[in-house]
């Protein structure tokens, strides 16, 4: 049996051929959730569902859209948002 660390479903299990032919039980970390709007919840798009490691290398353009609030808020609320605050000031 595996480690009891690798035995909680943290861990998604993936089946992996071996060079001996073997099938063997792989364990990774599971994805995480979508991004979400910061706002009305909707999904973010163009927010990739990547683990830590796999954003470390990531340029920074494929992480988030490049305009205000990006990857924080969706288009829609970022224009309310813009519109609101510039009738405040
Ligand atoms: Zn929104």
């Amino acid at each position: 049996m595996v480690e009891g660390k690798l035995r909680s479903r943290t861990f998604r299990r993936i089946k992996v051929k071996t060079p001996g032919a073997r099938v063997t039980v792989h364990y990774r970390r599971r994805k995480p959730n979508f991004a979400e709007c910061g706002n009305c919840g909707v999904r973010l798009k163009a927010v990739p569902r990547a683990l830590p490691f796999e954003l470390k290398n990531m340029p920074k353009s494929a992480k988030r859209p490049e305009r205000p609030f990006g990857g924080v808020l969706c288009s829609a609320c970022m224009r309310a948002e813009i519109v609101a605050r510039v009738r405040n000031d």
